[in-house]
């Protein structure tokens, strides 16, 4: 199964994720993790992408394009995958379609996420994630359990994204409606779309994705 998350930045993409690996084993590839991952190793690639990001602008389609397709030609190619925060734009779309018809892989389902911009603000606000593990929390919704302490791995670090802050999350929210929204109608044409509340519970979005794509 290869499936596309398609939402606005804190919709609940990467939670999401992160529950389809665990439960069907699929791979996930966020384009923001690994520009963080290049950013935080210091590569040529990373510095080039820190101010845009830092902003809240998008990066360029040949760069994210050139990482996917580096993914694809690796492990990950041989496995079931989850697009997170990935294609952002049509021509990363058309892209995305050319360089999985190559790996003779189909892509079964794009789900939407659906959440308003309120509970988007609420939800960046509060996110940080653990350092080790990348498991994703919030301040208010899903804090640890025990304080200071991950609850999948242990790690006592966590870390809150540059980019979570007022003015690039207005940004973030303007680039989506203008140069990811127009992907609901592109995948809706192509049967794809499976929109999907993400307001309600992690849990219960997660029930509903499950449904939406019938496993
Ligand atoms: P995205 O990957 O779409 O940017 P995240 O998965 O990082 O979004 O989620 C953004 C924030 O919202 C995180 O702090 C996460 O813990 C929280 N969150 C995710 N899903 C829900 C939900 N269904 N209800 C409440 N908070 C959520
Ligand atoms: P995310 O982790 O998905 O919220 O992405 C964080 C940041 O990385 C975005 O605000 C963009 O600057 C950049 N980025 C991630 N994915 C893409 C993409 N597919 N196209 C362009 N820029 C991206």
């Amino acid at each position: 199964m290869n499936i596309i998350l398609l939402g606005p930045p804190g919709a609940g993409k990467g939670t999401q994720a992160r529950i389809l690996v665990e439960e069907h084993g699929l791979v996930q590839l966020s384009t923001g993790d690994m520009l963080r991952a290049a950013k935080t190793s210091g590569t040529d690639l990373g510095n080039k992408v820190a101010d845009v990001m830092a902003r809240g602008d998008l990066v360029t389609d040949d760069i994210v394009i050139g990482l996917i397709a580096e993914q694809l030609d690796g492990e990950a190619g041989e496995k079931g995958l989850i697009f997170d925060g990935f294609p952002r734009t049509l021509a990363q779309a058309d892209a995305l379609e050319d360089l999985l018809d190559k790996k003779g892989k189909e892509l079964d389902a794009v789900v939407e996420m659906r959440v308003d911009d309120d509970a988007l603000v609420e939800r960046i606000s509060g996110r940080f994630t653990c350092a080790n593990c990348g498991e994703v929390y919030h301040d208010k919704t899903k804090p640890t359990s025990q304080d200071g302490v991950c609850d999948k791995c242990g790690s006592t670090e966590f870390v809150r994204r540059a980019d979570d802050n007022a003015e690039s999350v207005r940004v973030r929210l303007s680039s989506y409606y203008r140069n990811t929204a127009p992907l609901i109608g592109y995948y809706h044409a192509k049967g794809k779309l499976r929109p999907v509340d993400g307001l309600g519970e992690v849990d219960e979005v997660a029930r509903d994705i499950r449904k939406a794509l019938g496993v």
